[in-house]
């Protein structure tokens, strides 16, 4: 079979909800990957941020293999000699009481929407039923009915109503706006992406995180931070809410915790809250599984050895410093943004050609990237990629944009 026959079947037999770039992909290893046909290409989607560590890690492989041969799932009935072991590492790794495992990012959000609601209920006095959580207009968080009802954006909701009641919008990178409804005693929380990455990569003004933070404290609301794309040294720290030095009170996290080798997703609070849910209240057949937690360990240690976060920040510099000359040189590129290596360019079209067929002519030329929202395109490598790795696909990018 060709990339023809397997995109066929795709569209024959699977349901049309993805709009993929024409190439198939068979083999990865690190930055790169390579379709049916053998042509090789830098992954500069890196799975939407689950592959931060590049593709098949040996160390996160190992960890896979070992544990598979052993013990793959015993659900949470019964307890098993792994779990425990994950949940003292992840907990001492980022500075939390409790973790709450679950296996995709939507899972995580809404695991930290109940446990909000129910610390609403238990600890800030909330009237049942009346629990409000403060989101942002442009979020994403993911694709379940509650979650869309977040949403701002009719792509993700339209044609899926009812929806689910208790939340309120507010601009992201407003905070007098965010001041307004906050006072309300019935909120909550307030759930914010440090980065909104879906949205396009937009950066919120800098002190926007910890002056929302402080309103959160201020009147008793739970700051809770979807990291699931911007978590796991992506954006140059280790968490992108440590720019501007803000603890959440639930931070979720998903994709990268498993180095694109599982669905892992995870929750942490403090006792105060996490305990807030009992026995029987919340959870899930595979979260905390064996394999997630020893895979979970493994890709957060390829994180801290690897000094992943040191190397996005460095890279995403020079990638931006780069990039920066095609916003002055080329008519098509409207801005560069984004912090390490979460970056986006906006694409100005030009005769017709939007930021689809630059990232057809990307594919052509050897790096795979996707637009989001038409004009915008995301350029989020593995953060192992070195400086000549970079060198390289920068010359791609360039080369790709002079032929428009
Ligand atoms: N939250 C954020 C910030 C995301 O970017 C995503 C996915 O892109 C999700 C949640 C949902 O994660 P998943 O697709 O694993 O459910």
């Amino acid at each position: 079979m060709n990339s023809h026959d397997y995109m066929k079947k795709e569209e024959q037999y699977g349901a049309h909800n993805y709009h993929p770039l024409p190439v198939v992909l068979s083999k990865g290893e690190g930055v790169y990957v390579w379709d049916v046909e053998g042509k090789r290409y830098f992954d500069y989607l890196s799975a939407y941020s689950a592959v931060n560590q590049g593709h098949c890690h040996p160390a996160i492989i190992n960890a896979l293999k070992l544990q598979a041969e052993k013990l793959a799932l015993t659900s949470r009935a019964f307890y098993n000699d792994c779990l425990g072991e994950f949940e003292e590492y992840i907990t001492g790794y980022f500075g939390y009481d409790k973790v709450l495992p679950m296996n995709t990012g939507a899972e995580g959000d809404e695991t930290a929407l109940k446990l909000c609601r129910r610390w609403g209920y238990d600890k800030k006095g909330i009237e049942e039923n009346k629990a409000k959580i403060i989101v942002c207009a442009g979020n994403f968080h993911g694709r379940t009915i509650t979650i869309i009802s977040m949403s701002t954006d009719p792509d993700s909701y339209k044609g899926f109503g009812p929806y689910t009641p208790g939340f309120v919008v507010v601009p992201y990178n407003d905070i007098e706006a965010l001041k307004k409804e906050i006072a309300d005693p019935n909120v909550a929380g307030f759930l914010v992406e440090p980065i909104q990455g879906e949205a396009g990569v937009y950066v919120p003004d800098e002190g926007y995180l910890k002056a929302a933070f402080d309103l959160c404290k201020k009147n008793n609301v739970l700051f809770i931070a979807d990291e699931v794309q911007t978590g796991l040294a992506r954006t140059g720290k280790l968490l992108a809410c440590e720019h501007e030095g803000v603890r959440p009170d639930i931070l979720i996290l998903g994709k990268a915790l498993s180095g694109g080798m599982y669905p892992v997703s995870a929750v942490l609070a403090d006792d105060e809250i996490m305990l807030c849910i009992k026995p029987g209240e919340h959870g899930s057949t595979y979260g905390g599984n064996p394999i997630a937690a020893k895979v979970a360990i493994a890709a957060l240690e390829v994180i801290k050895n690897e000094k992943l976060a040191e190397n996005a920040e460095k890279m995403g510099i020079l990638f931006r410093k780069e990039l920066q000359y095609l916003v002055e040189k080329h008519e098509m590129v409207e801005l560069i943004r984004g912090k390490g290596l979460l970056n986006a360019i906006v694409i100005k079209p030009k005769k017709g050609k939007t930021a689809w067929d630059v990232c057809l002519a990307l594919k052509e030329n050897g790096l795979l990237a996707k637009p989001t929202h038409e004009n915008i395109i995301r350029f989020a490598p593995p953060l192992i990629i070195n400086e000549t790795q970079l060198k390289e696909s920068i010359g791609i990018i360039k080369k790709t944009l002079e032929e428009f």
